[in-house]
């Protein structure tokens, strides 16, 4: 399940110094993932497992200092009840909060995390409007769902939007925003060309869009919080 582990990281759990735990294998192919080691198995197979036992150990030997565990991928919720159990292994034996990383695939294993109460934060990417879902593996019905569920934890929910121009245009974005009522902070995460998984070096916005969108968003969404990462 694991490949890859990082002790420290300032910049991965809002606000907490944590560790951060990487999966591996994903359901999606966004042309702009850079985590491809992680993503394409037979890249990922060559990667040494690493058992959760050791994981476990190396987080609690840090636990004075981390204030949280960050847990991402590929994509861990294909991990089911495993990633389940290991979650639950960090919240009650460890005793560190859990954030969890996912493209939102997976609405009932997110549920069963909000109703076991072991989910302290949830970052859940948005990728692209209902009709572009299937260009990248995806199915929205799957997102609406996990979309819906997610919004009843408002205060513990980061909706991420990366701007890849051609998943997310200005009429992509117009789509989302009715999906994006109830939640209270929305990162907009930059693209940046480079050694992805198309490497279609496709050229990113300018400010400009940038400006526009978050004129968008706050006339749309006056409650929410804009995190900017652009
Ligand atoms: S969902 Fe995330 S890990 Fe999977 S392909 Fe897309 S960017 Fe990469």
């Amino acid at each position: 399940m694991i490949k890859g582990f990082r002790g420290t990281s300032l910049i991965d759990y809002p606000g907490k110094i944590s560790s951060v735990i990487y999966t591996y294998l994903c359901n999606y192919r966004c042309p702009y993932c850079y985590n491809v080691d992680l993503v394409l198995p037979e890249r990922a197979n060559r990667l040494p497992d690493i058992p959760e036992e050791y994981i476990l150990q190396e987080i609690m030997r840090r636990r004075g200092f981390i204030k949280g565990v960050v847990i991402t991928g590929g994509e861990p919720t294909l991990w089911g009840r495993r990633l389940v159990n290991f979650i639950e292994k960090i919240y009650y034996e460890v005793g560190l909060p859990v954030k969890l990383d996912t493209n939102g695939s997976n609405p009932e294993l997110i549920k069963v995390l909000f109703d076991m109460e072991i989910l302290d934060f949830l970052a859940l990417d948005f990728k692209t409007s209902p009709q572009k879902y299937e260009k990248i593996g995806g199915d929205f019905k799957k997102i609406e769902k996990t979309l819906e569920i997610a919004s009843l934890k408002p205060e513990r929910v980061e909706v991420r939007i990366t701007f890849y121009p051609p998943l997310v245009s200005q009429r992509d974005l117009e789509e989302m925003l009715p999906y994006l009522k109830k939640f209270k902070f929305i990162a907009f995460q930059k693209y940046i060309p480079g050694k992805t998984l198309k490497e279609d070096n496709i050229s990113p916005y300018s400010p400009d869009f940038y400006n526009w969108a978050k004129d968008l968003f706050k006339k749309h969404l006056p409650e929410a919080e804009i995190v900017e990462r652009i």
